[in-house]
């Protein structure tokens, strides 16, 4: 897919490399599998107008750049990247695909609806063509020999304090993503997954955003992180009920696989989650987001975090190119073609930065005409990061003048942010980071850079 970026930054680099060191666990050691060459960024600062903190050199084992912004994992069914290239990737399919497949296998499509209940449904979640019972013996010999059940190899789940889970999976390549499972004290319990290994936006306050972008994840890498949510966890936590894309990567960036999975996961013969209780989250890429308002039924979320575009265009650089008029105005636009439906905006509180009383009424201003709910979340530091949270009086206050305003706000706490798990907290930079970008002048204060 061509980036619709004008400050693409990223130069993918093919590298001759061992896969990333795997941390055994029982599950894990009879996945592990050999890796490919990776995909890692080259920061290409000089594309951009401001400046960078962050040194980068080439590496040695460079073998070749790839300048376009393609994944490298097609969006059809066939495994990439992996030796096992002329097997079709099962989870990479909507039903009618599969179906289809099946079909010009030779098999009736009463078949393919069996084996699609054994991959989503019953409790099963099938990983392997041993889990297949029930299923004519031709049939589960054919799939052996031509599909491939698992997209991703389990690495490790690490359990924070309070309850949240973060789920490490090794891909065929040999990258990791990590997916959040939160827990809650009511029926709703819900998965974060990764849509990207990495991810190209450089949102200053993200941890994420410092690895640069990998690569996008397949259709099937998305869809098998909730499959594992509710294979490993359901009988922990209870049933897995809302996605999140707001894990790992910008969802919209990797429009095509990512609508592919949500169709996958609402399936009702499958997966069945309510397309209302599946969230797709974006840093604001507006074409795109027009598309999926246009093509899919799931809920859309805007990280819309600034009330400026002096502030957004420093902590978020996506608003150079779509600004907040265009993005608020698309919004209003494709809205009223929506029925009963509410855009979320998630507001990550950044002391002295957007926090001010200025900024909650500059924002009741902004979402006016826009059917709305407003998250106000708390910023998780981490390394490397030089901004700073809003105490919780500060962020009670900014809500008070918010709904005092009629706004729909919801004050959201940190999850799992002892593990680094939480919001913005995914994901582990390499030794080649994306840009820190210059702070302007007025902020250096609020965010303890040396004046
Ligand atoms: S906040 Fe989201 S879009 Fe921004 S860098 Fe992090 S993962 Fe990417």
């Amino acid at each position: 897919m061509a980036t619709e970026m004008s400050c693409v930054w990223m130069r993918r680099i093919l590298l001759r490399s061992n896969a990333l060191p795997l941390q055994k666990t029982p599950m894990a050691s009879q996945f592990l599998k050999q890796s490919p060459p990776l995909v890692i960024p080259l920061v290409s600062s000089h594309r951009l107008s401001f400046s960078t903190a962050t040194a980068c050199s080439l590496p040695d084992t460079l073998v070749s750049i790839d300048d376009d912004d393609n994944c490298n994992f097609g969006e059809c069914g066939r495994v990439g990247g992996s030796n096992k290239g002329s097997k079709v990737l099962l989870k990479g399919m909507r039903y009618d695909e599969l179906e289809k497949w099946v079909q010009s296998q030779g098999y009736r499509p009463g078949q393919a609806l069996m084996l699609w209940k054994r991959l989503y449904g019953n409790d099963i979640w099938a990983h392997h063509s041993d889990q297949l019972e029930g299923l004519n013996k031709d049939f589960r010999n054919m799939l052996r020999e031509n599909a491939e059940f698992k997209a991703l190899s389990l690495k490790q789940i690490i359990t924070a304090a309070d309850g949240t889970r973060k789920i490490l999976f090794t891909l065929e390549d040999g990258l990791v993503i990590e997916t959040v499972v939160i827990p809650s004290d009511s029926s709703r319990n819900t998965v974060c997954v990764s849509s990207q290994v990495g991810c190209g936006m450089n949102c200053q306050f993200c941890y994420t955003g410092r690895m640069g972008l990998r690569r996008h994840l397949t259709a099937a890498e998305i869809v098998e992180q909730a499959v594992f949510a509710r294979s490993l966890l359901t009988s922990e936590v209870g049933d897995i009920t809302n996605v999140v894309f707001m894990g790992m990567g910008e969802p919209l960036h990797n429009i095509d696989n990512v609508i592919k999975a949500a169709d996958i996961m609402v399936d009702d013969q499958g997966l069945h989650f309510s397309p209302r209780k599946i969230t797709v989250s974006t840093s604001g890429l507006v074409p795109q987001l027009r598309r999926f308002l246009r093509e899919s039924n799931c809920a859309l979320a805007v990280s819309l975090n600034a009330t400026t575009d002096e502030v957004r265009n420093w902590i978020m650089p996506i608003n150079r190119k779509y600004n907040i008029d265009l993005l608020l105005q698309t919004l209003r636009e494709e809205l009223r073609f929506k029925n009963n439906y509410k855009v979320l905006f998630e507001y990550v509180m950044l002391a002295g930065v957007n926090d001010s009383i200025e900024d909650a009424r500059r924002l009741a201003d902004l979402v006016q005409g826009i059917p709305c709910k407003i998250n106000l979340i708390s910023f998780n530091p981490h390394s490397g990061s030089h901004f700073r949270p809003t105490s919780d009086e500060k962020m009670i206050e900014f809500r008070n003048c918010l709904a005092g305003a009629r706004c729909v706000v919801f004050l959201r706490p940190s999850r799992g942010d002892d593990q680094m798990a939480a919001c913005g907290q995914l994901g582990k930079p390499g030794e080649i980071q994306a840009p820190i970008l210059r702070v302007p002048e007025k902020f250096k204060t609020a965010t303890q850079v040396a004046v």
